[in-house]
């Protein structure tokens, strides 16, 4: 069984101690996760600190160069890196799985290795002079949940790293080994220190969050941590980015074609078995069609094929691990006992693997809570309304502000009603299709900052103003 390492300083790390991981389709042990200690990550903070002060100086045309190198590491070894996240995290393989999540990692990698932010000259006349600089900041922490681990990984170092600073990154417990072959892999072509790996159990990452030699966080999980890592923030005002929950409304306007929008809002709803912060989570639908819609997304539904993630046929994997899957029967169970219906799906599977159907719930509606809350499954609440206008009310009722959707023949109409929603993305007949331009965030209890493009790559600078 392979022991995996810290990554400190550009060198392998062991530990005393280690945990197993375990592959969600069938229990068996993939991998041992090290446990790094608080030394451990002194030693991470101390080893991306006296890489800071090389690496921040080094002409940015040559971090560019770095960042497309990096890119060029992640191509080579995509394919194995893809095996071992389905591994880990279950996701098949095809699909819109480890592939596809490899080529996410790829695109972004690409995308911000092009990215630069030039001195901008703000005034220059007979009163003066004024440049605006963008400066890294320092050494980043970066915590990473285990829905999309290797491509969020890249969301977090790819920046930080053109930007000019350096990183220490904390993958989830749930899913730590793919990180560490992917910074194995990019630490080939990066000067030692720029990246480090600490692993561990969630203890490590609050001590990561409260370091004092960490000068700003990048959190990517759920609200709840994401409210931790802000109040340890506190006492040495580290900048931070979150990117925390979502439960993302999409609404069918009544002259939405349901036969066109099936697919998109399949997909949008079940990518990754709906384990996506900015997936699907509540589908509204006009009163008009909402059997027509019903019926076409059962139809989709019953064609997908779920099963262990290394079988080149599945499209959907389990879920990620027991405590999701506890959730997701929980949540159903009480719909199901407030009347709900079940279109498809909704049964429990016997072991071994953490697997559950494809699950629709039609007549459901605010006040229970598969609505309600954030569930991170591969569940659908279908809601019907009659007012439009009464529908975006309830839409925005949720105290997060992720994603949403419009989905309608008029993508003016759509639009006119999607600029309504209370939230970081809004989509036109899609859902959550993200990309490496369009700045990316949450408001409300969804986060703080965006990710993504130029505004991404400034939450890696601080400003500094030159006036002469
Ligand atoms: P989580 O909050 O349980 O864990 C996220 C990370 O935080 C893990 O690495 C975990 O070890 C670490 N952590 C746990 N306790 C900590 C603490 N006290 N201090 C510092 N770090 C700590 O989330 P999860 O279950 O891994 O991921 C699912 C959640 O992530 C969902 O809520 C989902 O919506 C959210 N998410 C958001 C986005 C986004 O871009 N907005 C993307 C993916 C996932």
């Amino acid at each position: 069984m392979k022991q995996y390492t810290l990554l400190i300083g550009g060198e392998r790390v062991a530990t005393e101690h280690h945990a197993d991981i375990r592959n969600p389709s069938t229990g068996e042990v993939v991998g041992q996760m090290p446990l790094a200690t608080e030394k451990d990550l002194d030693r991470a903070v101390a080893a991306a600190n006296a890489a800071f002060k090389l690496w921040s100086l080094v002409p940015d045309a040559e971090r560019a160069q770095a960042c497309r190198d990096v890119a060029e590491k992640i191509a080579e070894h995509s394919e194995e890196i893809a095996h071992l996240l389905t591994l880990e995290q279950g996701k098949p393989l095809n699909g819109l799985g480890s592939r596809f999540e490899l080529g996410g990692a790829l695109a972004w990698t690409r995308h911000t290795a092009e990215l630069s932010l030039p001195v901008e000259v703000l005034q220059d006349n007979n009163e003066g002079r004024v440049e605006l600089h963008r400066k890294p900041i320092g050494v980043t922490g970066s915590i990473t949940p285990w829905n999309w681990p290797v491509m969020i990984a890249c969301w977090h170092m790819i920046p930080a790293i053109r930007a000019g600073n350096t990183v220490v990154i904390k993958p989830s417990p749930l899913t730590p080994l793919s990180t560490i072959r992917l910074v194995e892999v990019i630490n080939e072509v990066l000067p030692p220190g720029v990246v480090n790996v600490v692993t561990g159990e969630n203890a490590i990452g609050a001590a990561l969050s409260a370091h004092p030699g960490i000068a700003k966080m990048t959190f990517t999980g759920s609200t709840e941590t994401g409210k931790k890592v802000m109040a340890s923030a506190v006492a040495t005002l580290k900048r931070l980015t979150l990117e925390l929950g979502g439960n993302d409304a999409g609404i069918v306007l009544p002259d939405a074609d349901p036969a066109r929008i099936a697919e998109g809002l399949f997909w949008g709803a079940f990518i990754n078995n709906g384990q996506t912060c900015a997936a699907l989570k509540r589908l509204y639908v006009h009163e008009s069609l909402y059997d027509q819609v019903c019926q076409a997304l059962t139809d989709y539904a019953a064609k997908i094929t779920v099963g262990d993630g290394l079988d080149e046929k599945s499209v959907l994997g389990p879920v990620q691990n027991a405590m999701q899957l506890n959730k997701v029967r929980e949540l159903v169970e009480d719909a199901k006992a407030r009347g709900a219906r079940i279109l498809i799906g909704g049964e429990p599977q016997e072991g071994p693997g953490y697997f559950y159907p494809v699950t629709l719930v039609a007549d459901v509606d605010h006040g229970v809570r598969l609505v309600d809350e954030e569930q991170f499954g591969p569940v659908l609440p279908i809601i019907r309304y009659s007012d439009v206008d009464e529908v975006i009310q309830r839409a925005n009722s949720s105290p997060f502000g992720l994603g949403g959707s419009v989905w309608s023949a008029d993508p003016e109409r759509a639009k006119h009603y999607a600029l309504q929603l209370e939230c970081g993305s809004v989509w036109i007949n899609k859902h959550g299709a993200i990309q490496p331009n369009a700045p990316f965030g949450g408001v409300k209890q969804s986060g703080i900052g965006v990710e993504f493009g130029a505004d991404g790559l400034k939450e890696f600078t601080v400003s500094q103003t030159v006036l002469s």
